[in-house]
C-alpha cells in the first residue's frame, strides 16, 4: 500500500488531552511526531492530521473492506480473528453483567459494520450503536436492522439516555479527546454499569521493539498511545476505574493480538454527602 501523504495545512500541534502541555518528542514518522506528556506520561500523535483530513480516511469505501470489520464473501484472518473476538468478548461481558441480557442495554462507539451488535442482539441486548462512517451505518442499518446513528457520540440522538454496557473497540485511539470522550461515556451509563474496550498499547513488546516501525502505530488515524498506566488515569479523570486488564494473546477476548488489549471498567460508586 501507497504511503499516503497529506499537505501541510491538514496537520496541527496538540497538547496532553489531561495536562493542557506539549509532549516531549520520543521520535517521528513522516510528519508525524509521537510525544509524551513530560507530567503524566501519556504519548500522543503531535503534529497529528486535523479532524477534517482524518475524516476522509474513514469515509473512503476501502476503510473497513479488509473483512475484518465487514462481512467479506471470503473467508481471510481478519473476518476469522474478528468473529472469535466477537464471542469472547460476548463471553467476557455475560460473565460481568449479573443477570437475564434481555434486560440490560448495550451501546458500542464505532460499532462499523454491525458484527458485533448484531451478535449481542443475538445473545438478548437490547443494543444501540454509534459510528462515524456513513457507508458502514447505511450498511448495517440495511442489512442487520440495527439502530445506529451516524456521527460522533456528543452529537448522537440515542433511544435511551443509560446504558448497562458501552463497548468500543479499538476506538479510543482515534477520537478527538479522550478525556472529553470518557466523560461523556460516564453520563451515558447506568449506576454500575461497565464498560468494555480495546486498544493497541504502547509498551507492548511489538510497540517497545519497533518503535516507529510498528504495524498499529498508524499515527495518520492513532492520536493516542496508552499504556495500562495512562489508561487507568484517563478512566479515573472521567470518574471510572480501570478494573481489569487483558493483554494477553491467548485470551479468548483478546486472542491473537501481541499489541492491543481489552480493558474493563466500571462506574466509580458515588456516596451521597
Ligand atoms: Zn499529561
Amino acid at each position: 500500500m501507497a504511503v499516503r501523504q497529506w499537505p501541510q495545512a491538514d496537520y496541527e500541534e496538540v497538547t496532553c488531552c489531561r495536562c493542557g502541555i506539549s509532549g516531549q518528542l520520543l521520535f517521528t514518522q513522516r510528519r508525524f511526531g509521537i510525544v509524551q506528556c513530560p507530567q503524566c506520561h501519556l504519548v500522543f500523535t503531535s503534529p497529528r492530521l486535523k479532524k477534517e483530513a482524518i475524516r476522509n480516511i474513514y469515509e473512503a469505501s476501502s476503510y473497513f473492506d479488509e473483512g475484518v470489520y465487514g462481512f467479506s464473501k471470503q473467508i481471510n484472518l481478519g473476518m476469522l480473528l474478528q468473529r472469535a473476538w466477537t464471542r469472547g468478548r460476548l463471553d467476557l461481558i455475560r460473565g460481568l453483567v449479573k443477570g437475564d441480557p434481555h434486560t440490560k442495554k448495550m451501546l458500542e462507539i464505532g460499532c462499523a459494520y454491525g458484527l458485533f451488535l448484531q451478535a449481542a442482539r443475538h445473545q438478548g441486548f437490547e443494543v444501540a450503536g454509534v459510528e462515524y462512517s456513513n457507508t458502514a451505518v447505511q450498511w448495517s442499518a440495511e442489512h442487520l436492522g440495527l439502530p445506529v446513528q451516524q456521527g460522533e457520540l456528543k452529537d448522537a440522538q440515542l433511544p435511551s439516555q443509560r446504558f448497562d454496557v458501552i463497548c468500543f473497540w479499538d476506538v479510543l485511539e482515534h477520537v478527538d479527546n479522550p478525556v472529553a470522550f470518557l466523560k461523556l461515556v460516564h453520563q451515558y451509563l447506568v449506576p454500575g454499569g461497565i464498560v468494555v474496550f480495546s486498544t493497541p498499547y504502547v509498551n507492548s513488546l511489538p510497540a517497545r521493539l519497533l518503535h516507529s516501525r510498528w504495524w498499529t502505530l498508524r499515527p495518520e488515524q492513532h492520536l493516542w498511545h496508552f499504556t495500562p498506566h495512562t489508561l487507568g488515569l484517563l478512566f479515573a479523570d472521567a470518574g471510572m476505574h480501570l478494573e481489569q486488564v487483558i493483554a494477553d494473546p491467548l485470551a479468548p477476548a483478546n486472542i491473537g493480538r501481541l499489541d492491543s488489549l481489552v480493558g474493563v471498567v466500571r462506574v466509580v460508586a458515588c456516596h451521597a454527602g
